[in-house]
């Protein structure tokens, strides 16, 4: 179980009191290095053996998901007394990067569940909210996600078609989303419970908390065949004359494209985590591959072009880690205001990560091509992070439109 943070201690640290020198970004707190150390294991003995498995399936791992629950590890971000870790932004990169490293498939679902759902409560939510969803979720008892993309509005989310009414009592939604990643657990069962956009008369947007067994909600196709992410269950979510009470609207009506903009900081960061992982794990199987293949009487590490894969490999992996850590360490959970490098991180670390499955499919040849070393699936789940969560090219767009607005954050 993860243990409670000492965060008391770890803010009370001075500029004075840190060695600078050994200092490291992704285990600042004696707390981070136990939670480092746990989500290993937690990889080695759980995760990695069943990676290949579910890849090919397509099926949601419930069972582990479970496992994970019981670890603590789906509630980091959420408040102890809401039942989660109360750990930080940090915390949240270390285990998408953690996780990623082996299965990035089953990290979307573990991503959708504690940071488009759960974290997203906590920060959006009311106290009585929180209290009453959070703590199943946090324990992996109920299986959460996000609801924004729709058939017809994904990047432009403005654009979305999925109506609220008022009503005595609370509120009428219609409408359809897709791509909901834990939309279902298996092609039968709808995923519990959900944070779901929706617009109003006044064409504002708001939030709401919908739950599995409230009439009119349903699951509708499940996306087969995807190229990667195989392990996550994407489905389309169908709402028909759903009437959900005044008592699931998250914060204030026509608060939702607030809402939605301030999760996204967080949501960008963990899926640039993911992204660290996949370049990770693609460096080592590389550099393990060029020292024991040999061509020409020399182990391939020797050729020149193969060092070159793998020294800028390296370069762009420590980089983007560097940048990822150091963004987490300055987002503040509770408000917004880390949009640029949110965004900045995200697109540089899933072009990353992308370049060095790629990379390392070239190192090992015809094996690189084969699903027993690894590497291509990481090469077709990296692909995601350049689209889900903002494309890159909503990310240039984002980032031009904040360094014309505010140049000074160019140092
Ligand atoms: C596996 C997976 C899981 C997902 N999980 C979730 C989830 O849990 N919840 C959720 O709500 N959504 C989810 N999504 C949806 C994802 O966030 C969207 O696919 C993404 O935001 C892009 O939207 P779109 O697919 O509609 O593409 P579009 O918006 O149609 O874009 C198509 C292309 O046009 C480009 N484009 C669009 N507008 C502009 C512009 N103004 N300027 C320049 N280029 C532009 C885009 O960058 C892209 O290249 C998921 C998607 C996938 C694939």
């Amino acid at each position: 179980m993860v243990n409670a943070p000492n965060l008391e201690s770890s803010q009370s640290d001075t500029h004075s009191d840190l060695d600078l020198a050994s200092f490291d970004l992704a285990l600042p707190t004696p707390d981070h290095q136990m939670l480092w150390d746990t989500l290993k294991q937690f990889v080695q003995r759980e995760v990695e053996p069943q990676a290949a498995e579910y890849d090919r399936s397509e099926e949601f791992n419930l069972e582990l998901f479970r496992k994970a629950g019981d670890l603590g590890l789906l509630g980091l971000t959420v408040p102890e007394r809401f039942g989660g870790a109360g750990l930080d932004a940090t915390a949240a990169v270390q285990l998408m990067e953690v996780l990623s490293s082996s299965d990035p498939g089953f990290g979307l679902s573990v991503l959708a569940h504690s940071f488009l759902f759960c974290h997203n409560l906590a920060v959006n939510g009311s106290e009585e909210q929180c209290a009453r969803f959070l703590p199943a979720a946090a324990r992996g008892e109920s299986i959460g996600g996000m609801c924004m993309t729709e058939p017809d509005a994904g990047t432009d989310v403005l654009a979305m078609r999925t109506r609220f009414v008022e009503e005595e009592g609370g509120f009428v939604l219609n409408g359809v989303k897709t791509y909901i990643t834990n939309g279902g657990v298996d092609e039968k069962t709808l995923g519990d419970i959900f944070i779901v956009y929706a617009k109003g008369e006044d064409k504002r947007l708001s939030a709401f908390v919908v739950e599995k067994g409230m009439n009119g909600f349903r699951l509708g196709q499940k996306w087969v065949d995807k190229l990667g992410m195989r392990a996550s269950f994407t489905a389309e979510l169908v709402f028909e004359g759903v009437r959900v009470p005044r008592e699931n609207v998250l914060g204030e009506v026509g608060q939702g494209t607030h809402h939605m903009m301030r999760n996204l900081e967080i949501e960008r960061l963990v899926i640039a985590a993911q992204g660290l992982g996949i370049a990770g794990r693609s460096l080592r199987i590389m550099v393990d591959y060029a020292n024991e293949r040999k061509t020409f009487g020399r182990p391939i590490r020797d050729h020149g072009q193969v060092q070159r894969y793998i020294a800028e490999t390296y370069a762009e992996f420590a980089a983007a880690r560097a940048f990822v850590y150091d963004t987490a360490r300055r987002l503040s959970l509770s408000r917004a205001g880390q949009r640029i490098d949110a965004d900045a991180t995200k697109l540089f670390a899933a072009q990353v990560a992308k370049r060095a499955a790629d990379a390392a499919i070239q190192v090992l040849g015809g094996a690189g091509y084969m699903g027993e070393y690894v590497v291509q699936r990481l090469w077709r789940d990296a692909k995601l992070l350049e689209i889900g969560g903002g494309t890159l090219e909503a990310h240039h767009k984002n980032i031009t439109k904040d360094l014309s607005r505010t140049p000074s954050l160019i140092p």
